[in-house]
């Protein structure tokens, strides 16, 4: 490999890119990585515009409703007022130590880091940093960009990216969406004082996910105070004296306005390949716009690799994480001692940071139905312990999709706070191939609302 610059060229200094570039180096391998937004780029979405600033702001959105219930447990006096300068302050430094930590980390690994944008010239060349670099493999590890669909007035909406340090606040704010984002930002600035709208071309928001947890985080969305308009999209938006006017259309919204301060749009994200140099390189891009990717992350030309979301499969970012080390274990070998790690795709668990959580791994119960036929499905609904007293009228939804023929438990969702906390343990149960009967002999701990999962005995339905 030593007549290359590089054994494993990385474009792209996001979840998969650092995780990659890292780990390769620290197997001996010569790594170089460009990331185009600079130091302060490194972590990509995840550190910089998603999972890491959205979960700040979501811990933030939920003082408010821990000042409101406190007083039922006997606290009493004005609840604080937010400062949002200081959020977004505080947010920025610690963004700012992450990435430290990201070009400590990789610098640390011996990875060579330019700050420039990459472009693959040939199968085993790369030009960054006004140089033509060549390498015996590359890592395209791009991730996504937000995808705002054509409609007038389209230059004035916001994406999630702009969300963190908007200014002024947004008093009124018109979320376009039902995906992850939209659902969650939603939430946060209903939370941080916003008055929110939130809107949605179809039925019911969160598509993919259980019938039951979509409609029960719904009401629970509505119940917080997020006006959630359904079968109702935008035709247009101007800018007036008072801000923004939106009309509205689609069944929900024919004929209506809004006035707002900020629009809002969580539409789906687009690989980020522009600019790449795929097309004239032979490398094959699917419908989506994703690079198709074989066994090891491989793309159409065999010394071109891409892992996370440039892929458009899962986009996730232990996903990026997890397809990040499986490629280096196949490209430099295992770590001393290990098997090659492998990744399956089934039981990846998810939460979506709504208030309260969705957390949810396997299947949902239409889903379960058509892969095993015959299933059981038990559910509880319940007012959790600390609502006795709180005042608040949150509801706690947990579910169990069971498959009749194995017993083993293959769907498992909930709407409650610390969902994501409370799923991740039954993810490791789940994947280990727990049985209904594995759960019904797990004693729970107690209070808590996690028991409940394991302490449903009667089924609600077993359907075919
Ligand atoms: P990215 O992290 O997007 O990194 C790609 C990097 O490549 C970027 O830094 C980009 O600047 C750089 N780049 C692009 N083109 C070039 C080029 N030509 N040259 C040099 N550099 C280039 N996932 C979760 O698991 N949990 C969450 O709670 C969560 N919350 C999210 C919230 C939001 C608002 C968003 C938008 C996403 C969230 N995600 C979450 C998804 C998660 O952020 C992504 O799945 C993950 O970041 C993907 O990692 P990646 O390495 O594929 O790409
Ligand atoms: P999603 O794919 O989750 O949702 C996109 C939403 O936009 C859907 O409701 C979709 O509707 C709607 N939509 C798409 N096109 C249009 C259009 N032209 N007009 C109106 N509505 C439209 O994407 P997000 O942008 O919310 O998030 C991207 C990904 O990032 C997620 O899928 C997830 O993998 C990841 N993420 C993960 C998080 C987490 O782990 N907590 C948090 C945030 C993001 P329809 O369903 O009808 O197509």
């Amino acid at each position: 490999m030593a007549a290359f610059d590089f054994d494993l060229f990385v474009i792209g200094g996001g979840s998969g890119g650092v995780r990659a570039a890292r780990m390769a180096a620290q197997r001996g391998a010569r790594v170089a990585l460009a990331e185009q937004d600079g130091t302060q780029g490194l972590g990509g979405t995840c550190v910089n515009v998603g999972c890491i600033p959205k979960k700040l702001y979501s811990y933030a959105a939920h003082f408010a409703d821990s000042f409101e219930e406190s007083h039922g447990f006997g606290w009493e006096g004005d609840a604080p007022r937010l400062n949002w300068q200081t959020l977004k302050a505080n947010r920025k430094r610690e963004i700012s130590r992450l990435n430290g930590i990201y070009l400590k980390l990789l610098a640390g690994s011996g990875v060579t880091v330019m700050n420039a944008h990459a472009c693959v010239t040939g199968p085993h060349s790369v030009s960054a940093d006004g140089h033509a670099w060549t390498c015996a493999n590359i890592l395209l590890a791009t991730g996504g960009t937000p995808n705002v669909p054509k409609v007038p007035g389209g230059e004035l909406v916001c994406t999630s990216n702009d969300m963190f340090d908007l200014e002024p606040f947004p008093k009124r704010l018109l979320v376009v969406g039902g995906g992850y984002i939209a659902c969650e930002f939603a939430s946060i600035f209903n939370g941080l004082g916003a008055e929110v709208v939130q809107i949605y071309r179809g039925e019911q928001v969160l598509r993919g996910f259980d019938a039951d947890v979509r409609q029960f985080i719904a009401a629970e969305l509505r119940k917080s105070g997020v006006d959630l308009r359904l079968a109702c999209d935008v035709k247009g938006i101007t800018r007036t004296a008072d801000g923004l006017a939106v009309g509205l259309d689609g069944a929900g919204g024919i004929g209506q306005s809004l006035s707002v301060d900020r629009v809002l749009y969580a539409t789906g994200r687009v690989p980020n390949v522009r600019g790449l140099g795929l097309h004239d390189q032979g490398v094959e891009l699917g419908r989506d716009g994703g690079i198709v990717v074989g066994a090891n992350y491989q793309t159409s030309v065999p010394s071109i690799y891409a892992i996370g979301d440039v892929t458009a499969r899962v986009q996730l970012t232990p996903v990026a994480l997890g397809e990040a080390m499986v490629l280096v274990d196949h490209l430099f070998g295992p770590a001393a001692g290990k098997a090659a790690r492998s990744m399956s795709y089934q039981f990846i668990p998810t939460a979506v940071f709504t208030h309260p959580n969705i957390g949810t791994v396997g299947y949902a119960e239409f889903d379960a139905r058509a892969k095993f036929g015959k299933v059981t499905v038990y559910r509880s609904e319940f007012t959790a312990l600390k609502h006795t007293l709180s005042g608040s009228s949150e509801r706690t939804l947990m579910k169990l999709i069971v498959e009749d023929a194995t017993d083993l438990v293959v769907g498992l969702h909930m709407v409650g706070p610390d969902a994501g906390e409370i799923v991740q343990g039954f993810a490791v149960a789940m994947k280990a191939g727990a049985t209904k009967a594995v759960f019904d002999s797990t004693i729970g701990i107690h209070p808590t609302a996690a028991e409940e999962f394991v302490t449903m005995r009667e089924p609600v339905r077993s359907v075919v």
